[in-house]
């Protein structure tokens, strides 16, 4: 397992939505390809730079099929290529070459071919669109927008997916000449505005990991001004690879804050903090920097997300995603009605924590209800069996130490879980595109568009789109409004 750690988050989701053959999937062969047209405009390029990277991270056996092009993209998929590259870079292929042994063939631009397993996208404006069947799309790609080119860019990585992992058909189709529009969150909407020259507002992203990487690779290509924080307490382990969009294996090891931070800026007005969201609130806001006016989080936890609302900014943004790779957004402006995040996203029934005492350490009730005492012969007795001979080890010691030590313990094992839970790239980067049209909503409207929540299934498709609304909740500490809107002014100033 360990040799194949960098794909453990792939893994652990193919294991669960694959026909059978799901062992096989990374050395199937995959084409990127393009049109021309397409491929010359600003969001050609980004879409195939994007779509080459999550490519790679999904297959060991990607080749790329370039037409004659001018200007620099053949150089920078080359480069982005070696330098995103685990082991094998991918091999660029002649565009007349035979096509016919390939499992999944992604193309930039319209066209397609009815006798290959080809998947064609397209970006303009706020629409991005996707086929993999006989509907066509659009072939215009000329207003140029980063966000709905990484969303597009995500939905063709995802159909590649589903060919190379002969997705069980109960769980999710081939799109079909999808259109979705990202600003009106439809089918078939409207292109939107266009990106305007300056995005103004002081950021903190939270979370470095997959969202978080694909939330900062696209305030990299925004005209954004103001401080940005990037707070994440991990370093980057060789799971994150294959799902951490811009991270290079060199990376593996290296404090994931700092490490993107330094991609959007270094030094000036971004920061990359490696502590806690708290102890950033805490020590950080307020006294290094300007009070965060938006938080964009990129969290896979309930607390953090809990600790990310509690900073009380004007609003915060979340992404999330799911196994079954069901992708979601949610905002909470502090001046709305609606729900935060704490009223969202909540603990199973409370758990007692003496009860999670006695999970970790063996003990019974009984030996925990005093625990500033050495530990005895009796205690030992009164454990779990198989916990026995390890407890008797540590007679003499007191319980208190005992429970400190054995709940670090049970931690660091959830921890290393992470490294297996089940993510992939592109839906990653699908929430994360989410989280940035809702951000850039906001500084052009001063509204968000998720009312507080919107989801869709990335297998199924964005016809499946749902919005889900709800208000702030009655035990929920966001409606004491007067006692945050004091902390809000003291802290903000
Ligand atoms: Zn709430």
């Amino acid at each position: 397992m360990s040799a194949d750690l960098h794909r453990s988050r792939t893994a652990a989701t193919v294991a669960a939505l694959a026909s059978g053959n799901e062992h096989r999937f990374t050395s199937k062969r995959v084409l990127l390809t393009g049109d021309r047209d397409a491929l010359l405009t600003a969001n050609g390029a980004d879409m195939a730079r994007a779509a080459l990277q999550l490519l790679m991270r999904i297959s060991d056996n990607v080749d790329v099929a370039l037409p004659l092009l001018s200007g620099s993209l053949g150089t920078d998929l080359a480069r982005d290529g070696e330098r995103f590259a685990w082991d094998r870079a991918p091999q660029f292929v002649a565009c007349d070459g035979d096509w016919s042994g390939y499992d999944a063939i992604l193309s930039i631009g319209s066209s397609v071919r009815a006798d290959l397993p080809w998947t064609a996208m397209t970006a303009n404006g706020w629409i991005a669109s996707v086929t993999s069947g006989a509907r066509g799309i659009a072939a215009d790609c000329s207003r140029p927008n980063p966000i709905t080119a990484l969303a597009a860019a995500s939905l063709g990585v995802c159909e590649v997916f589903k060919r190379l992992i002969e997705l069980r058909p109960e769980l999710g189709e081939l799109l079909d000449g999808s259109v979705l529009s990202l600003w009106d969150h439809t089918l078939g909407g409207s292109e939107g505005p266009d990106i305007p020259a300056k995005l103004e507002a002081d950021l903190m992203v939270n979370g470095a990991g997959a969202i978080g990487s694909a939330i900062a690779h696209l305030l990299a290509r925004l005209p954004r001004v103001g401080e940005l924080t990037v707070v994440d307490k991990q370093d980057y382990g060789p799971e994150n690879w294959g799902t951490c969009l811009d991270l290079e294996r060199s990376q593996v090891g290296q404090p994931k804050a700092e490490i993107v931070a330094h991609r959007l800026q270094p030094g000036g007005s971004v920061r990359g903090l490696n502590t806690t969201i708290k102890a950033a609130t805490k020590d950080h806001f307020g006294a290094v920097t300007r009070w965060p006016e938006i938080v964009l989080n990129g969290l896979d936890g309930i607390d953090a997300r809990h600790d990310a609302q509690e900073i009380w900014p004007d609003l915060v943004i979340d992404g999330a995603l799911d196994a079954d790779l069901q992708v979601r957004v949610s905002a909470h402006e502090w001046a709305s009605d609606r729900a935060c995040l704490r009223c969202l996203y909540q603990h199973p029934p409370g758990e007692l924590a003496v009860v999670k005492q006695m999970r970790d350490t063996g003990l019974s009730w009984a030996s925990l209800q005093n625990q500033d005492r050495p530990l005895t012969e009796q205690d030992v007795a009164a454990a779990d069996p198989a916990r026995q001979a390890g407890l008797r080890s540590r007679l003499g010691r007191t319980v208190c130490s005992i429970v400190t030590e054995d709940g670090a313990r049970a931690m660091s094992r959830s921890q290393l879980d992470e490294g297996f839970s089940p993510s992939v790239p592109f839906a990653a980067c699908f929430s994360a595109c989410l989280v940035v049209t809702e951000l850039v909503r906001y500084l052009i409207t001063g509204e968000v568009g998720v009312r507080p929540l919107w989801q869709v299934s990335m297998l199924i498709g964005p016809d499946t789109a749902q919005m889900l609304p709800d208000k702030r909740h009655a035990d929920c500490r966001c409606r004491h409004r007067e006692l945050i809107d004091k902390v809000r002014a003291s802290c903000i100033g």
